[in-house]
C-alpha cells in the first residue's frame, strides 16, 4: 500500500506538512491507501506552479493543446481496467459501472473539449454608427482569453468523470489548474496526474492537491492567485464557497445537490417508466446528483407502479463490487451510510410506509470479505408529508419516496415544491403536457420519457439551490475565458 502524493509541477510530491488521511474501501473496510492531508502551503505551491505554467500554455496554438488532451484521452482509454478498478475500490460502486460509464466518459470529456476548442469562433458586430450620438462605423469583435489559474473541486460519487468534466474545458481554453479531488475517492485523480505526464502535458499545467474540504479546498477558494472556481458538491459547501469567493470577486460555478422529481402520468408507457424509474432511483446506489429520488405518480396507477418498483428494487443484486454479477455496490463511506440510515429512520418515525429495503444488507447475504461494508438495500417509501425533511432533504442513497397526484397542477406543485432544481423527468404520451411541463418544471434539465440522456454540447447545471452557472459545451468554454471587446473604427 503506497501513500498517494500531490501532483505539483509535473511531479508527485508528499504533502509539506507530512500528514495523511486514511482511505478505506467502503465495501470491505480495508485500507486502500493514505491520502495527503494537504494544507494552504501545498495549495500555495500548486498555485505557483500553475501561475508559472500559464503564459506558455495559454500561448500554445489551440491545435497543440488539443493534441495533448487527445493523447491524454487515449491514455485514459488504454488504462480502462486499472482506472475502473481503482474507481470501484475507492467508491464501492460495481466495477461493471466504473468500466462502462465512469472511465469511458472521462476519456470522452477530454476528447469532446479537445475538439470543441478547435471549432469555437469569436463574435463580430459590424456597426454602422447609426442611432447612437457620436457613433462612427466600426467593427466590434470579442476575443475570448483564458482566465488564468482555475481551482477545480469535485465530489466522490463520480470521481474521475466529474473532475475531468472540469479539467478538460479549463485546459482546452488555455487555463492551468489546481484540482482538489474528494478525499473520499482520491485514487483515480492521482493516477490521472501520472497519465498527464505520460501524455506530455507541460509541468504545472495540471496540479492536484489532495486533502479535506476545509483545509485544501478552502485554501483554493481563498487563494489570491486562483481567480476561477468550479465546484461540484453539496449545496451546503457551495453556499460556503459562494460566501467566501464572492467578496474576492472570483468567477464561480457551483453544481450542487438535487431532489429530483420523476413524474409518471396515467397515460405513460408504464413498463418503460418503471424500468427507467428503477434505474433513476438506484443507479450508483442512488448516489448520482441527477437520480430521480421523488416519484410522483398519478393516483390511478400508483398501486401498480409501487408494486412494480418494489419488484425491481428487490431483484437488484447487492454484492462484492468487483463481482461482475453485482448490480448494487456499497455506499461511499461510513458517515454517508449513517446519513442515509438516519433519514430512513426519520421517515419511519414520521409515519412513512417502507415498502422494501429500509435496512443494511444482511451480512450473511454478502461474501465474506464484504461483511463489514456499507451496503444498504434499495428502499421505497410512501405516505410522507411532502413538506417533511425526508421529502425535502437530499438523501443521496438508494432511497426513493412516492407521492401521488390527481391533476397536472398538483403534479407540478409537488415537483417544484423543494428548494432544489437540478433535474426532472416526465413520463407521459401527451405531447402538449410534455412540452408544458418541460417549460414549467423549475430545474436545469427535463427528461421526457427517458432519464440521464446527455449530449455534452448542451448547457448543464441546476436552478434554485442546485447551483449557479452552467457547465458543458460552449458554456464551459465561456466560463473559463474572459471576453475582451476590440473596436476598430472604419
Ligand atoms: P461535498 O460538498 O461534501 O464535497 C465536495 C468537494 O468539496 C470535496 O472535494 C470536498 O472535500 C470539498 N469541500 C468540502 N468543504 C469544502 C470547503 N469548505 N471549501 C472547499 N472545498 C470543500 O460533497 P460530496 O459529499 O463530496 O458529494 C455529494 C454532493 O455532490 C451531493 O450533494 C450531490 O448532489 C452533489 N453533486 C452534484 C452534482 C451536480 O452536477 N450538480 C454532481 C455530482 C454530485
Amino acid at each position: 500500500m503506497a501513500d498517494l502524493c500531490n501532483h505539483i509541477q509535473g511531479r508527485n510530491v508528499p504533502p509539506l506538512g507530512g500528514a495523511y488521511l486514511d482511505n478505506p474501501n467502503p465495501a470491505t473496510g480495508e485500507l486502500i491507501n493514505r491520502v495527503p492531508a494537504s494544507t494552504a502551503a501545498d495549495v500555495d505551491a500548486a498555485a505557483a506552479a500553475a501561475q508559472a505554467a500559464f503564459p506558455d500554455w495559454a500561448g500554445l496554438p489551440a491545435t497543440e493543446r488539443s493534441r495533448l488532451l487527445l493523447r491524454l484521452a487515449d491514455l485514459v482509454d488504454a488504462n480502462l481496467e486499472p482506472l475502473a478498478r481503482a474507481e470501484s475500490v475507492d467508491t464501492g460502486k460495481p466495477l461493471t459501472a466504473a468500466r462502462a460509464v465512469d472511465i469511458p466518459r472521462s476519456a470522452a470529456n477530454f476528447r469532446y473539449f479537445a475538439t470543441a476548442i478547435l471549432h469555437t469562433s469569436s463574435d463580430l458586430h459590424d456597426f454602422d454608427g447609426g442611432g447612437i450620438p457620436g457613433g462612427v462605423p466600426a467593427l466590434n469583435y470579442t476575443l475570448r482569453k483564458p482566465r488564468g489559474v482555475a481551482g477545480l473541486i469535485s465530489p466522490w460519487n463520480l470521481p474521475l468523470y466529474l473532475l475531468t468534466w472540469k479539467i478538460a474545458p479549463a485546459l482546452a481554453t488555455g487555463c492551468t489548474a489546481v484540482c482538489k479531488p474528494s478525499e473520499v475517492t482520491p485514487t483515480t485523480a492521482a493516477m490521472l496526474g501520472d497519465l498527464a505526464v505520460e501524455a506530455g502535458l507541460p509541468p504545472g499545467v495540471l496540479n492536484l492537491v489532495h486533502g479535506t474540504g476545509p483545509d485544501a479546498g478552502g485554501a483554493i477558494v481563498q487563494h489570491p492567485g486562483i481567480g476561477t472556481i468550479s465546484f461540484t458538491g453539496s449545496t451546503r459547501v457551495g453556499q460556503w464557497i459562494g460566501g467566501h469567493a464572492g467578496p474576492l470577486l472570483k468567477r464561480v460555478s457551483l453544481e450542487l445537490g438535487g431532489k429530483n422529481p420523476f413524474l409518471v402520468f396515467a397515460d405513460a408507457d408504464l413498463p418503460k417508466a418503471l424500468d427507467t424509474a428503477a434505474r433513476a432511483a438506484f443507479s450508483n446506489q442512488g448516489q448520482i446528483c441527477l437520480c430521480g429520488s421523488r416519484l410522483l405518480v398519478h393516483r390511478s396507477v400508483a398501486d401498480e407502479f409501487v408494486a412494480g418498483l418494489v419488484t425491481r428494487a428487490q431483484a437488484l443484486r447487492s454484492g462484492d463490487p468487483l463481482d461482475p454479477a453485482t448490480q448494487q455496490g456499497a455506499l461511499s463511506s461510513g458517515p454517508h451510510f449513517e446519513k442515509v440510515s438516519r433519514l430512513v429512520e426519520q421517515a419511519r418515525e414520521l409515519g412513512g410506509r417502507v415498502h422494501c429495503g429500509g435496512r443494511r444488507v444482511p451480512a450473511e447475504s454478502l461474501p465474506e470479505r464484504c461483511r463489514r461494508g456499507y451496503f444498504y438495500e434499495p428502499t421505497v417509501i410512501s405516505g410522507l408529508d411532502p413538506r417533511c425533511a425526508v421529502e425535502q432533504e437530499e438523501i443521496f442513497g438508494p432511497v426513493v419516496t412516492v407521492q401521488t397526484f390527481e391533476t397536472d397542477e398538483e403534479a407540478l406543485a409537488l415537483a417544484n415544491g423543494t428548494a432544489y432544481g437540478l433535474a426532472g423527468t416526465v413520463f407521459t404520451r401527451d405531447v402538449t403536457r410534455a412540452h408544458r411541463l418541460g417549460a414549467q418544471l423549475e430545474c436545469g434539465i427535463v427528461w421526457i420519457n427517458c432519464w440521464m440522456v446527455r449530449d455534452l454540447r448542451t448547457p448543464f447545471g441546476g436552478a434554485k439551490a442546485s447551483g449557479v452557472g452552467r457547465e458543458g459545451g460552449l458554456e464551459a468554454i465561456r466560463f473559463f475565458t474572459e471576453p475582451k471587446n476590440v473596436c476598430l473604427a472604419l
